[in-house]
Parts: C-alpha cells; sequence; structure tokens
C-alpha cells in the first residue's frame, strides 16, 4: 500500500490522504483548508480521475469541502447521519452541496473497495458521526485517526477503543490539533463539566440566556437542552438547528418536537425559507413555534441558541434587559471578520460576554493513550500546526512531507 497526505503534514485544516494499491486509488477525506475558497480546484489532489472511492471522516468542512469539485459519479463513503447532516445544512448555510452517493460507514463493519478493506471506528468528537478509519491492503494495516476526543459525551467509547484497538498497525495517522494550543499535561473539561457550568450562568440570569453555540456540535446542544431541563427554562432553536437535530435520525437527541422546545424563526431566517421553498420542512418543525411576542412572553424563562441572524429580532422583540450572552465555540473565532459584527452589537447592548467551551479534540495526554493503545510500528503526525512536538510526547514518529509517496 502507497500512501500520499496531499494536505495536512504541517496544517489543520485541507486533510486529504491518498492510498494506492495494486492500480486502485481511494481518498481519505477531501477537506478544504481553513482558509481556503470552496471554488478553489487548485486546492485539490494533482489526480482526481479514477479514485475508486472517497471515505469522508466526518462533517467538518476541513475534512470534506472540496468533495463537490470530484468528478461526477466519485463514489463517496460516509456515516448515514453524517451525509443528512451535510445535506440539512447546505441550503441554510449556502455552502456546496456535495454529491454524496456511495456506501455508508457503520461502526466496526468493514467495507472492501477493490483491495481496500476499510474499517470505521465511531469515535468522540464535535461532529457527529465521526470515524477513525483501519484501512487494510495486501499484508499492511494503515490506521487514520480522523479528528477525536475522549472527554465528550462518547468518552465511553474512546476507553473502550483503548481497551480493544485494533492490533499490528504498521502506520498510524494521528491528529494532533490540541499540540500547538496546550501544554503536554493541560486537561480540558467534559461536556458534563459545562452542563453544570451552563446551569450556574442560567440560573444566575434574570432575563433571556443567549448561547452562541455550534447547532452542528450535536453533543453541545445536548450540553444546552439538559442544562435548560434542570433550570426549568424552555430551549428556543431555529429552524436551521432542527434541520440538523432532525437529520441526526437519533431518537434520544432533542428534537423541535421534544417538551422544553420551542422553535423561533428569525426574520432573516424566514426570508431563507421563502427563497429555499423550505415550506414542508417548516411545517415539520413548527408544532411548537413561538414568534416575536411569544419570545418577549419566554425570555426569562429561556434558552436561545444564538445565531448571528437572531440580532435584530431580540432588539425588536425587546428581550435584551436583564439578559446573557454565553459564547460556547473556540475563542479563535472571535478573531475572525465574521464576528466583528455580533461582537459589537453585543457591546452596544451593554451585554457581557461568558466563555464556556472544550475542545472537540483530544487533550495532549489522550493523544498519548491513544498512541500507546494503537502502539504503531511508525506514528505519521496530520492535522497539527505542531507537528514537531510529536517526538517529543509519542513513539516511533516519522514525518513526511505534503505531496510525498511512501510506502506502508
Ligand atoms: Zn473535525
Amino acid at each position: 500500500m502507497r500512501v500520499c497526505i496531499h494536505r495536512g503534514t504541517k496544517q489543520i485544516g485541507g486533510s486529504c490522504i491518498e492510498l494506492a494499491h495494486e492500480g486502485v486509488r481511494i481518498l481519505l477525506d477531501v477537506g478544504l483548508p481553513l482558509d481556503g475558497e470552496f471554488g478553489d480546484t487548485s486546492l485539490l489532489p494533482p489526480v482526481t480521475q479514477g479514485i475508486a472511492a472517497v471515505i469522508v471522516s466526518h462533517p467538518h468542512v476541513d475534512h470534506y469541502g472540496l468533495l463537490h469539485h470530484l468528478p461526477p459519479g466519485t463514489p463517496v463513503c460516509i456515516g448515514a447521519a453524517a451525509r443528512r447532516i451535510i445535506q440539512a445544512a447546505a441550503p441554510f448555510t449556502g455552502q456546496p452541496l456535495p454529491p454524496l452517493d456511495g456506501f455508508d460507514l457503520q461502526h466496526r463493519t468493514p467495507l472492501q473497495i477493490g483491495p481496500f478493506r476499510v474499517t470505521p471506528y465511531l469515535v468522540d468528537h464535535s461532529a457527529y458521526d465521526a470515524y477513525g478509519l483501519l484501512v487494510e491492503a495486501g499484508d499492511k494495516r494503515l490506521f487514520y485517526s480522523g479528528d477525536f476526543r475522549g472527554h465528550g459525551r462518547k468518552g465511553r467509547l474512546f476507553e473502550g477503543f483503548l481497551q480493544h484497538p485494533p492490533s499490528n498497525i504498521d502506520v498510524l495517522l494521528m491528529e494532533g490539533t490540541t499540540l500547538s494550543r496546550l501544554e503536554e499535561d493541560d486537561a480540558f473539561p467534559s461536556e458534563a463539566a459545562l452542563e453544570k457550568q451552563l446551569l450556574e450562568q442560567i440560573r444566575a440570569t434574570s432575563g433571556l440566556v443567549m448561547v452562541y453555540a455550534s447547532a452542528q456540535n450535536i453533543d453541545r446542544v445536548v450540553t444546552l437542552y439538559r442544562a435548560c431541563k434542570q433550570a426549568g427554562r424552555t430551549l428556543v432553536i431555529d429552524l436551521y438547528t432542527a434541520a440538523i437535530l432532525e437529520a441526526t435520525g437519533n431518537d434520544s437527541i432533542p428534537q423541535s418536537f421534544w417538551p422544553g422546545v420551542v422553535l423561533f424563526t428569525p426574520e432573516r431566517q424566514r426570508r431563507q425559507i421563502v427563497r429555499l421553498q423550505a415550506f414542508d420542512l417548516l411545517k415539520r418543525h413548527a408544532r411548537q413555534r413561538v414568534y416575536r411576542e411569544g419570545l418577549q412572553q419566554l425570555a426569562a424563562n429561556a434558552v436561545l441558541l444564538f445565531r448571528p441572524l437572531h440580532m435584530e429580532d431580540l432588539v425588536a422583540a425587546d428581550v435584551l434587559d436583564g439578559a446573557r450572552f454565553i459564547y460556547s465555540q473556540w475563542s479563535g473565532y472571535l478573531a475572525d471578520e465574521a464576528s466583528q459584527k455580533w461582537l459589537h452589537w453585543l457591546q452596544e447592548a451593554g451585554i457581557e460576554m461568558h466563555q464556556i467551551h472544550t475542545s472537540g479534540h483530544a487533550s495532549p495526554s489522550d493523544l498519548q493513550r491513544f498512541a500507546r493503545a494503537l502502539n504503531p510500528a511508525r506514528l505519521v503526525p496530520i492535522h497539527s500546526f505542531s507537528p514537531e512536538k510529536y517526538p517529543q510526547q509519542f513513539d516511533n514518529v516519522e514525518f513526511r512531507q505534503d505531496g510525498e509517496w511512501w510506502d506502508v
């Protein structure tokens, strides 16, 4: 089996790995770089014709964002829920909807693609339906970690993996997102710890609580729902969030029709719904719908899953007195151009920002436990801005360059 990491040996974002064996080629992820443009075809691997299949580890654009440029008919293997989430999100985000036809990834169920046998392992990550991938070809075994962590709501899955990892791994491609952000012994709070922090903040608020979190971070939405329930508050979601939650297809994930959840569609989203002709979607989620007056009445007993398109409605509904704002995403995004508008809005309204968040990625110590459990003959850094830190923390590290072909 031959490997080429097209992008990812020295960076986070835009992950793309090509594997070749007996004349058959497959791709693991076709991601968009963090600063890349969806339309930029120069970011693709050099040869995309004749790819037998693309396997997408999870539904984050830095792992699938260039899929739409692949030749039509290229099969895409991805988790069924991940596929639905991408399809549900695209109309709202305006991002290109890639073709996604192909096999479903299922936990520990091998797929045969020509000479490649691919076994997905469901992992704990901030994206829903995320997998690590064991790829076997000839007599070689490569494991690609994808993105993962051990402190989320699937932490038990991570511990189970460590106890029964796949054996005889020749090459491990392992993400190291946190190595550039954390010291070796720093740890992250769990989602359960976040739930407690949120509950405290909600209880200390007389008015509306706004929480700015990604609707696609399903673990976080669950955390929010659970905190609301304990505080006796109603969770207010918009149609985008309702569509994403529905797309999980999971009965135990909060939905728009659950007790303690209401739908509020901000004006800008109502225009979006008209443009998209998304009336059936709206109808499905409108069983517990409130309008501005309803929101006003509910404010002191509600938590809003905030998105910047809510700003005008919140002013118009006059719900900012005694309100609290909690930012629940990576703090790095705060420096983005796109964040300045809502940050300014918040400042104008005289509302302080609190931060409650935990990473979607494993801490350095969990990365070490993962690497020790898999005990690979060679460990190749990927998805990290600090590959140079690997040799201090892991055994058998071997560096590779973007675009270089090598043997497993
Ligand atoms: Zn990810």
